[in-house]
């Protein structure tokens, strides 16, 4: 196994439980990195989402392919796995889990138990350099030596975060031994946005707005209604990392769009706009806008309507440029701030090359992938580390 992190240390588990002589190498000093400043050091473990609904979060091919693994082995199972060997789950908000101690810590430690308890033993510390076949086997050249190997699980992640130590190494051998590799993006990270308005709101906290993604065509890709953060740089917090991955594959042209009253219809919000302007002239612009919605924020979209000043003075075209940017404002967005602030890579292993019920490569016969280094990722909420642990155990069954 390569690759200490969640989908490598459950594969050895697994693995190693089966009576296999399993060996996890690791090139970091420190395994489970990734885990350890996940979810804000406390670690969103899984979700509370089961069968299509969570199937649906990773997007069509993506949730198909993982039918399987998350079928086997759902948040569910997941969740009594840690909770029996002694680590307690609770849910959070967006039917989020996490350790109850709030501790991402205790999330590694319990799985470095379980890896020593499976018989595996693990090397940290010892990078792997290359993977090349050897007959019916591979050898594999770590800093620690040559080790040869019937069967081979990588589980070597993507490339964001790069300091926990995925720097994509897995894409390459993958490639060498036959497997195509998908264009590769920044997934789950915040978006870059040049617009003075975005950056005057910093330190705002919306919710209840919807925030949609769009491609060059400004058809829309996914919608969120999720939490969003104004920041210096632009948009951060779930509804705006969730829609990174779309943006980046837009590779420059892509969009977000917001609308800020998405309960109201726009004809219905015109008319209730309508019958204000008549009944309280003197009132501000403003006090059109959703009274939940900070001041700073209806502030915001009144000046770049160009709407400012009293309800008896907004013209029909002010009018009509309030409603454009209540319910339909579109902010060019080309990039988020890439790999190193993204949770997750979107792209790898194509997935039509590797077996779903057993994660075995089907163009390398023993070479088995498993967690993020395969064409998968889904939004924030704990599906990450859902489809890293499925994978990995299914992975450490058949390897
Ligand atoms: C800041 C942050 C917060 C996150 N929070 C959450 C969250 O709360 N919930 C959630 O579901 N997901 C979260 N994620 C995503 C989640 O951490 C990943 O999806 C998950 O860790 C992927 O697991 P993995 O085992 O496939 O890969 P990784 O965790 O990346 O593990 C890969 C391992 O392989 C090792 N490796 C790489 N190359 C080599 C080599 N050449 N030789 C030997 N070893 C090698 C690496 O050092 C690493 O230990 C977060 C990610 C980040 C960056």
């Amino acid at each position: 196994m390569i690759g200490a992190g969640a989908a490598g240390m459950m594969a050895a588990i697994f693995a190693a439980r089966r009576g296999r002589r399993t060996l996890l190498l690791e090139k970091c000093r420190q395994p489970g990195l990734k885990i350890l400043i996940s979810g804000g050091g406390r670690c969103n473990l899984t979700t509370t989402k089961s069968g299509k609904d969570l199937e649906a979060q990773y997007g069509a091919a993506r949730g198909r392919f993982l039918r399987h693994a998350l079928r086997s082995f759902p948040p569910t199972a997941l969740r009594e796995f840690v909770e029996q060997a002694g680590l307690p789950l609770r849910e959070e908000d967006l039917e989020k889990l996490f350790p109850v101690s709030q501790k991402a810590r205790d999330v590694v430690e319990l799985l470095l138990r379980l890896v020593r308890e499976s018989g595996a033993s693990l090397r940290t510390g010892n990078g792997v350099r290359a993977l090349r076949r050897d007959g019916d086997g591979f050898v594999i050249d770590s800093d620690g030596g040559e080790v040869r190997a019937g069967s081979v699980v990588l589980a070597t992640g993507g490339l964001s975060y790069p300091k926990t130590g995925a720097t994509g190494d897995g894409y390459a051998w993958c490639r060498d031994l036959g497997h195509t590799i998908t264009a590769t993006f920044p997934a789950l990270a915040p978006l870059a946005v040049d617009e003075a308005w975005v950056k005057e709101l910093q330190g705002i906290v919306l919710h209840d707005v919807d925030l949609c993604s769009l491609d060059a065509a400004g058809r829309v890709l996914c919608s969120r209604r999720r939490p969003i953060l104004f920041t210096h740089k632009g948009l951060s917090g779930p509804a705006p990392m969730d829609l990174a991955g779309d943006v980046e594959e837009q590779r420059g042209a892509g969009a977000v769009r917001f609308d800020f009253a998405p309960e109201e219809r726009a004809d219905d919000l015109e008319r209730q706009w309508l019958a204000a302007i008549a009944a309280h002239g003197t009132r501000a612009v403003a006090s059109l806008l959703p009274q939940r919605l900070p001041e700073r924020a209806r502030a915001a979209l009144v000046s770049r309507a160009g709407a400012a000043g009293t309800l008896a003075n907004l013209d029909k075209a002010a009018r009509r440029r309030l409603l454009d940017a209540t319910k339909r404002l579109c902010v060019p967005v080309a990039r988020s701030l890439g790999y190193d602030h993204a949770e997750v890579t979107r792209g790898g292993v194509a997935l039509d090359e590797v077996d779903p019920r057993t994660m075995q490569s089907r163009v390398a016969p023993g070479l088995f992938v498993c967690g993020e280094l395969l064409d998968v990722d889904g939004p924030i909420g704990g599906f990450n580390f859902q489809a890293a642990f499925a994978t990995g155990r299914l992975a450490g069954l058949h390897a």
